[in-house]
């Protein structure tokens, strides 16, 4: 129900959390994050409210990309399997997501067949649909690409893999999501009042665009993969 990320700043984990607790407004079930940096990655997930996921954070969780979300259950109960983020069963992709994927089950069926799942929501297929595209020899970024081509429904998504732990890719359709442009960081929200304390500098994300978030700047894609210029806005103080 509610997304935020960033990368490229210490305790990722603090700032996910405060900005989590400012989505608590659009309602949710469960919640979670991911942390990592280059020598550490730590999944935290809790039912309930954000306060059980932050009373979970030891002193050890922590890191300097992260993403994090607060879940309102479409498909497979409320419960700590099946909050986010997903884990692909390579154990190397990490996804949060907001919406519905109306053919995650047809997707589930042709491109997954083989495998087990640990929960059951339509998120979950989607992790796993991007680590078989890599699995092709496809990179993170291409798999991710070739995954929203087969993908219906609502979403935005948050993507990491672990073996890139300096980069967040992201998509949205019909689910709102934004970049947040930092100094030396950047951060992505379902609403720039969970990162108001970060920056009030923020970039607009179309539908059916892929957007590639390191520390530095971030690169937006159509889907043929032309780069697309985009003039960031000041958001107003008191959004
Ligand atoms: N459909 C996903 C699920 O049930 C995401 C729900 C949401 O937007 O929070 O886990």
């Amino acid at each position: 129900c509610g997304i935020v990320g960033i990368v490229g700043k210490s305790h990722a984990e603090q700032i996910i959390i405060n900005g989590l607790q400012r989505l608590e407004y659009r309602g949710y079930d469960s919640a979670g994050l991911f942390v990592s940096d280059e020598k550490q990655e730590h999944l935290v997930k809790s039912q309930g409210r954000i306060k059980n996921l932050q009373e979970k954070l030891t002193n050890e969780v922590n890191g300097t990309i992260g993403i994090g979300h607060t879940r309102w259950a479409t498909h497979g109960k409320p419960s700590e399997e099946n909050a986010h983020p997903h884990t692909s069963q390579n154990g190397q992709l990490v996804l949060v997501h907001n919406g519905v994927i109306e053919n995650f089950a047809e997707l589930a069926n042709d491109y997954l067949a083989e495998e087990n799942f640990y929960g059951q929501t339509d998120t979950e297929i989607v992790v796993n649909l991007i680590a078989s595209f890599m699995n092709e020899g496809l990179s993170t970024k291409a798999a991710f690409q070739k995954a929203l081509s087969v993908i219906h429904g609502s979403y935005a998504f948050a993507l990491v893999n672990k073996e890139e732990p300096e980069t967040i890719y992201v998509a949205k359709n019909k689910s709102p999501l934004l970049i947040g442009l930092g100094e030396g960081f950047n951060v992505i929200a379902s609403d720039a009042l969970a990162v108001l304390d970060q920056t009030h500098e923020f970039v607009e994300i179309a539908d059916n665009e892929l957007v590639t978030v390191t520390a530095d700047g971030i690169v937006i894609e159509d889907q043929k993969g032309e780069i697309i210029q985009r003039d960031a806005y000041q958001a107003q103080l008191d959004a």
